[in-house]
């Protein structure tokens, strides 16, 4: 089947380096948040997370979620969102059917309310671990609660009801996931640690380029391929430190074994100049 992928980014936020890679510098990074466009052959665009939208600062207006803007300033214009870009590129909102959700971080679920027929793919164990969540519980979890549009509970789909898959050994020691549309084309992994139940995908282009998303399980691509951890500061946001690390140590086996594998984490301004210019050549 012939896929094609397409990146875009969101908004992005600005934060220590130190914090995000052990031996960084205490200086202030941009982070920018990108989602993805995959076109399928039959089921049309699916979207890899959203990014920001401007309801991320209307939902960080009051105390204690104000904290969760504190700490990551975001930079954000309308015209950045998802929808628009989307709109910009001949794609109606309406026209998007799934979108499949990497984690409930504000800057993963964003846009979620600007598609209003997508049915919502990622794990039941990431959105049992935010779903009651409100005040600093919610805070602590990265999670805003006004993100999610209201009928959310009626339009996921969760990804432990579909059918488990062997990986090709390519993907080692990736070797079990998910088959999110029975066809072999969406591979979902699981990769916990950053937030509980955080969804990897493996998707093959018509190019045979293969991308492996792995949204936030680190922060900067030289994190994968040299394995290091970000700052112990950061563990204070982390679901579980110890699969953190786990998660991490697994995609840098994975690169090891095989470096012409596009990694992809979301945030990596390094990884999004790279797609943004084999994008436009
Ligand atoms: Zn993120």
């Amino acid at each position: 089947m012939s896929l094609k992928v397409n990146f875009f980014s969101a908004g992005y936020c600005t934060h220590p380096e130190a914090v995000v890679i052990r031996d960084g510098k205490w200086q202030s990074a941009n982070f920018p948040s990108l989602f993805a466009a995959i076109v399928h052959p039959t089921l049309g665009v699916i979207l890899f997370d959203t990014g920001y939208s401007s309801r991320f600062f209307q939902e960080t207006r009051a105390l204690p979620l104000r904290l969760y803007a504190l700490a990551t300033p975001v930079y954000f214009q309308p015209a950045d969102s998802a929808v628009s870009q989307l709109q910009q590129s001949g794609i109606s909102p309406e026209s998007i059917n799934y979108i499949i959700i990497s984690h409930f971080h504000a800057d993963h679920v964003g846009g979620l309310q600007d598609f209003p027929n997508a049915r919502f793919i990622c794990f039941n164990s990431a959105y049992q671990a935010v779903k009651n969540r409100q005040g600093w519980s919610a805070l602590k979890a990265g999670f805003l609660p006004g993100l999610l549009p209201t009928d959310f509970e009626h339009r996921r789909i969760s990804v432990e009801d579909l059918q488990t898959v062997s990986l090709p050994p390519q993907y080692l020691p990736f070797d079990t996931g998910c088959d999110l549309f029975g066809d072999g084309t969406l591979l979902a992994v699981e990769l916990p640690g950053h937030a509980t139940g955080q969804l990897g995908l493996f998707v093959v282009d018509a190019d045979e380029r293969t991308y492996f998303l792995i949204a936030d399980a680190c922060w900067l691509s030289r994190a994968y391929q040299e394995f290091i951890r970000p700052h112990p500061i950061a563990s204070l946001i982390f679901a579980n430190d110890r699969e953190y690390v786990d998660t991490l140590a697994k995609i840098h086996q994975l690169h090891q074994f095989n470096p012409d594998l596009n990694i992809i984490p979301t945030h990596c301004a390094k990884t999004w100049e790279r797609l943004n210019k084999s994008m436009t050549s």
